[in-house]
């Protein structure tokens, strides 16, 4: 009686044993975020298959993007707020023992704008589900580039423009290091990427060590500094971000341009996002009110204005802010 005993309780502590090693293999909720006009190409129904044997849990939020400029300006910012919504509800409701990991694919500057808002449990991990060897930690971004030894640094390089006003940060951090001409005349412009003699280099954003590879933290985090600098700087002036980059630096960015995501949650600190203690400077504080995103059209070759967030200062009155400083 006592043996048969046992060898219940021996199968029972077997069968548990087994159902925790599959927890552990098995990592937690896949947020599949897809913003993206409904005629831009899907991410891969196979990926999302493959997915369900990794993860205990799949919440995709979804919803299409019109990108088509109305009196000038792309509106997204009712379905931005939509997956945002969606996001923190889903998120309050998950089981944060076994981890999160965000899929984003959306529409660069939509990611930036949906970050910068969303809470993300700390060790949120990030994929890009087009390479499946893409996968970092998001509380890895913020940190210094030489934490990350066997990857490239990332330079900003400014240059001077004969704009009287306006400040203009773009991230180059793809295989295409050029970009179209802006619309409008700017002061100053901070190119965040790989720049050599003054010429922003081709770029392989990568989590795989490598000699000519930049980590992805390492690239959201000096993109950040770069918007960070510029709105303090900024005072009055418009501060206007453009970027080719990957989405899930794109998406670590955002998340850093709020402070609190920069710090464990009980640290205490006056500073507002720009490393100064105390900074009162309005768009220090309130940085969606000076920054001017633009997207670019790959079918036309252009930068467009883009609204994503209430919070977000209408762009057509930054641009006429620029243009009267000219
Ligand atoms: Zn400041």
């Amino acid at each position: 009686m006592w043996i048969a005993g046992s060898a219940v309780s021996l199968l029972l502590l077997l069968a548990t044993r087994s159902w925790e090693r599959r927890l552990d293999d098995k990592a937690g909720t896949l947020y599949y975020l897809r913003l993206l006009a409904p005629w831009m190409p899907n991410w891969h129904e196979g990926s999302l298959r493959t997915a369900e044997q990794e993860y205990l849990r799949i919440q995709p939020l979804s919803r299409d993007l019109d990108v088509s400029p109305t009196d000038g300006v792309i509106d997204v910012r009712v379905p931005v707020a939509s997956v945002s919504d969606k996001l923190e509800e889903r998120l309050a409701a998950d089981d944060r023992a076994t981890g999160v990991a965000v899929a984003p694919d959306i529409l660069a500057p939509a990611a930036y704008a949906l970050a910068s808002k969303a809470v993300l449990p700390r060790g949120s991990r990030l994929l890009d589900f087009g390479n499946p060897e893409f996968a970092w930690q998001l509380g890895e971004a913020g940190k210094p580039p030489e934490s990350r030894p066997g990857f490239l640094d990332v330079t900003p390089v400014r240059s001077e423009f004969d704009g009287r006003a306006g400040i203009h940060v773009h991230a180059a951090l793809t295989g295409e290091p050029d970009f179209a001409p802006l619309p409008l005349r700017v002061q100053t412009r901070t190119v965040v990427g790989v720049v050599r003699d003054g010429v922003p280099q081709k770029v392989t954003v990568s989590t795989t060590p490598h000699q000519g590879h930049v980590h992805p933290a390492v690239a959201a985090t000096a993109w950040n500094e770069a918007v960070r600098a510029a709105l303090h700087e900024s005072r009055d002036t418009p501060v206007v971000i453009t970027s080719r980059v990957p989405k899930t630096v794109s998406f670590a960015a955002g998340y850093l341009l709020s402070p609190a995501h920069r710090r464990p949650g009980t640290a205490r600190s006056l500073d507002p996002g720009c490393g100064l203690e105390g900074c009162s400077n309005d768009a220090c504080l309130h940085p969606w009110r000076y920054l001017l995103p633009l997207n670019y059209n790959q079918r036309s070759g252009t930068w467009e204005p883009i609204w994503l967030l209430s919070e977000q200062r209408d762009p057509r009155e930054l641009l006429a802010l620029l243009e009267a400083a000219q």
